[in-house]
């Protein structure tokens, strides 16, 4: 599975240090993209190319070969089969770079070449525009900045320490010149991704760079490890539709004990039906799914399977998870293959508990599902205050067919309300029981 973490940022913020340990720490491929383009205006002032000759510096991305090697522990950058780690650190390719960057030909053919380097790997990738031009949507996505002063002094230092001797006003003179010209790019211009993490790394050292960056890596990829289990699929066994037979009876001999349930109405024995109910307490989902004698998929927030004991009680109802404001397509599938196999699929459509008591509008997501599939909507209003041994009214109404909205989708808002009028019924017949 690819895994992708973006580190961009401008020149001297300490990226190529910094990407390396991470690199290590995580065990992550090493991409440094400035070397690739560092490597084209290598080959081109070797060929003699200038900026405005486009065929020939076609001709160059069209063989180039760039490889990133490790030997002894360094990293090595080969050009056409030579190292030349060195010479892409010197002055002429470094004054040069910014603009050979620019070069739409180049930025096209690098970015392609960066997108396949980590096709379906676990990379880290350091630049200008990875988190907004070449990887739009990797997994972490780092602004790496500092003041310029600070970062002349460090390119200044970097380079006495590898033996090079560049006056520091010089320095200073071409990062700014980098800066605006990475800045004013046509394609992959430097700019601050909007969902990246800034880290200011002015009165930072290395280590606490690391450390800063490390925690967000670290954070994302539980993310991504929470989500893999919340999204595996899980087949419907004997073994766990055993073991749901037996939680079903202790957690039915539960509610009863804790709450007096009063159920009138029902879900017919067969078919498919999409189930909307009231959404007052976490409990009165538990109450559909218990109290029916057939398995009802309910729709439930992604959040609730953050919890370890509620993850698997969802996993063993097969409960769909959904994600929050945003339209989950996913979600959507897996919602209409239940009603294709000819299911029952619960929602709520306040889509939030206390929905229409806030007056927030329904959601219209089972209404189109209803209308997709042609499936009939069973209205379910439920009342209570769910405290300890109060009673709890389940009154289910009967199927709404809302087969004259389909092809109207501007009619959605209206087949949503007709579904919530009734379920308000309901709830009311409930509370004069
Ligand atoms: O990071 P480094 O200083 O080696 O980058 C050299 C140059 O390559 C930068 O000044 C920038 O102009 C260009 N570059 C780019 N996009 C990237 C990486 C580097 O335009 N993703």
């Amino acid at each position: 599975m690819s895994f992708i973490v973006a580190i961009d940022g401008p020149a001297g913020t300490g990226k190529g240090t910094v990407t390396k340990i991470l690199a290590k720490k995580f065990k992550l491929i090493n991409i440094d993209t400035g070397a690739m383009y560092r490597c084209v205006t290598l080959d081109m002032i070797r060929k003699g190319v200038k900026l405005d000759e486009t065929d020939k510096i076609i001709d160059i991305l069209e063989n180039i070969k760039i490889e990133f090697k490790k030997e002894n522990d360094k990293d090595l950058v080969f050009l056409n089969g030579e190292n030349v780690t060195e010479k892409l650190r010197s002055k002429e390719v470094t004054n040069l770079v910014s603009q050979v960057s620019g070069v739409k030909e180049v930025r096209l053919s690098m970015a392609g070449l960066q997108r396949k380097m980590a096709e379906g790997k676990e990379v880290i990738m350091e630049g200008r525009d990875i988190g907004t031009y070449v990887f739009p949507g990797a997994d972490v996505k780092i602004y790496l900045d500092a003041d310029l002063d600070e970062r002349a002094k460090r390119r200044f230092k970097q380079n006495r320490e590898q033996g090079i001797n560049i006056p520091y006003v010089e320095v200073l003179e071409n990062i700014k010149m980098r800066d605006e010209n990475d800045k004013s790019k046509e394609i992959g211009a430097l700019k601050l991704a909007r969902d990246a993490e800034v880290v200011d790394s002015t009165s930072m050292s290395i280590s606490q760079v690391v450390r800063e960056i490390s925690a967000i890596i670290d954070k994302k990829k539980k993310e991504i490890k929470l989500q893999a289990k919340i999204y595996k699929p899980r087949k419907d066994n004997a073994w766990k539709r055993f073991v749901r037979c037996i939680v079903r009876a202790v957690l039915v001999t539960a509610y009863r004990i804790a709450y007096h349930v009063k159920i009138t109405g029902n879900v017919p024995r067969e078919g498919a039906y999409i189930l909307c109910c009231n959404h007052i307490n976490y409990l009165d989902a538990a109450a559909i799914v218990l109290f029916n004698k057939r398995k009802v998929n309910f729709v439930a927030k992604e959040d609730l399977f953050t919890h370890d004991i509620l993850m698997w009680l969802g996993h063993l109802f097969d409960a769909i998870p959904i994600k929050r404001d945003m339209q989950d397509i996913e979600a959507m599938k897996r919602c209409l293959k239940v009603l294709k196999n000819g299911g029952l699929l619960g929602i709520f459509p306040e889509g939030t508990r206390k929905g229409m008591e806030k007056n927030m509008k329904a959601k219209n997501g089972a209404a189109y599902m209803a209308i997709k599939s042609g499936v009939k909507v069973i209205p379910i209003g439920i009342h209570g205050t769910f405290k300890p041994f109060s009673k709890v009214y389940l009154n289910y109404g009967e199927p709404i067919d809302l087969s004259d909205y389909k092809n109207q989708k501007d009619k959605l808002d209206e087949a949503t309300e007709l579904v919530m009028n009734q379920i308000k019924e309901l709830m009311e017949k409930e509370s004069t029981n």
